[in-house]
């Protein structure tokens, strides 16, 4: 039960905590102390903490995870922030490359495309199980956030619309309730998470996106299971789709 709760609370913290608007990313903060929960191992801590900054885009993909400053920076000493890197490298989050050390990894446009494959069929996974599932008061906070976002697409306020779609995806998850399917979606899901929630969107991609989302509300109110999985394995395809448009028009600086 541990790993449900403790997965529950990432994608809830992603959910509620971890957006960063699209012009404003800082810099890694000068001091970030890490302070373990008591009986938690410290690396455990350091890893939570990294990997909350690589979600965040605070550490960028291909930037190099530099020890000296990360240990200053987290006041720990190198050995946890190594067995971190460690922890991170085992998620894909981080590269370990031989003479030069830590780096944030950076997915190519195959992985990144395979990955928002396999995303996709998580949340048509989702959607299904959460026909099932979803309580009254679940649906009560989606339909409250579908008007959240309709105001930020109104407004054209991308970072809020961003936050109030990133928390319906995240609410739906939950309302699965599979635990084995939120830990795994909570896996990849930080690994796109900057790409997936902080890409441009067009006018049309942006109007036809929230259409989706208010077909979303109408099958999950219906119970629909077999027609919101398909829903949802097609907007997540029309986003991989969106990125890779965006990817080949920007190609990544090297
Ligand atoms: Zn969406």
């Amino acid at each position: 039960m541990k790993m449900r709760a403790d997965s529950l609370d990432r994608i809830h913290y992603f959910a509620y905590n971890s957006f960063v608007p699209l012009q404003a990313r800082t810099p890694p903060p000068v001091t970030f102390a890490v302070n373990p929960p008591e009986g938690a191992a410290l690396h455990a801590a350091v890893a939570t903490r990294l990997r909350d900054m690589i979600v965040e885009g605070q550490l960028s993909a291909g930037s190099r995870l530099n020890e000296r400053v990360l240990a200053a920076a987290l006041e720990v000493s190198r050995t946890p922030l190594r067995e971190a890197f460690k922890m991170l490298a085992g998620e894909g989050l981080v590269e370990l490359l031989p003479n030069r050390g830590a780096v944030v990894a950076r997915m190519g446009t195959a992985e990144v495309a395979a990955a928002f494959d396999v995303i996709g069929a998580l949340e048509g996974l989702a959607g299904e199980l959460a026909c099932r599932h979803i309580t009254a008061d679940e649906l009560a906070e989606i339909r409250a956030l579908q008007f959240d976002m309709l105001a930020s697409h109104a407004r054209r306020d991308l970072p809020g619309y961003f936050r109030a779609n990133m928390r319906i995806h995240a609410l739906i998850n939950a309302a699965a309730r599979n635990p084995v399917l939120t830990e795994t979606f909570a896996r990849l899901n930080s690994r796109i998470h900057a790409t997936r929630y902080r890409s441009n969107l067009t006018q049309e991609r942006w109007d036809h996106a929230v259409a989706e989302h208010a077909e979303m509300l109408k099958l999950l109110e219906a119970r629909d299971g077999a027609k919101l999985r398909a829903l949802l394995e097609s907007h997540l395809h029309r986003k991989r789709d969106t990125i890779l448009a965006l990817f080949a028009a920007q190609p990544a600086a090297t």
